[in-house]
């Protein structure tokens, strides 16, 4: 007899914890795709294309630093204020369960798709991935 899903789960795709006996990062049985519906990012650290249960996430990139000397409103401004956009979002995180280093990561929030990851001493998006999001995305006005 075969075991019902608890109610709310999605059946038309493999859930790694109750149909997928390898787990993560075994190879998949027949009929049963390798992207579980979760978020994987390659580190460029290592080169582990690493699912989300070995990531932390470090909130938005590429943040201006405001510290002693400046204005409330430039601290306040760093302290709190986050783009969230619904589109092309540039991210730090950590591999956490891995090398254990930060990167970084350009990716659609409203469609999930991950346009690269990049070391998370850039000053700003390598070109080659600034292109080839502009390329996706016509209407992108770019990362700042
Ligand atoms: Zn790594």
């Amino acid at each position: 007899m075969m075991k019902a899903s608890p109610p709310g789960w999605r059946t038309d795709v493999p859930s790694i914890w109750h149909k997928y006996p390898g787990g993560p990062g075994a190879e998949p049985p027949a009929g049963f795709r390798k992207d579980y519906d979760m978020l994987i990012l390659e580190c460029p650290c290592c080169g582990v294309k690493a699912d989300e249960t070995e990531l932390q996430a470090g909130g938005e990139a590429h943040l201006k630093r405001y510290g002693p000397g400046s204005t409330d409103e430039e601290f306040d401004g760093y302290m709190f204020s986050r783009k969230n956009p619904k589109g092309v979002h540039f991210e730090r995180w950590r591999h956490a369960y891995g090398c254990g280093k930060w990167f970084l990561a350009a990716r659609c929030t409203a469609t999930l798709e991950v346009f690269g990851t990049y070391p998370a001493q850039s000053k700003e998006p390598p070109a080659d991935l600034q292109a080839k999001i502009k390329a996706k995305r016509a209407g992108w006005e770019g990362y700042k």
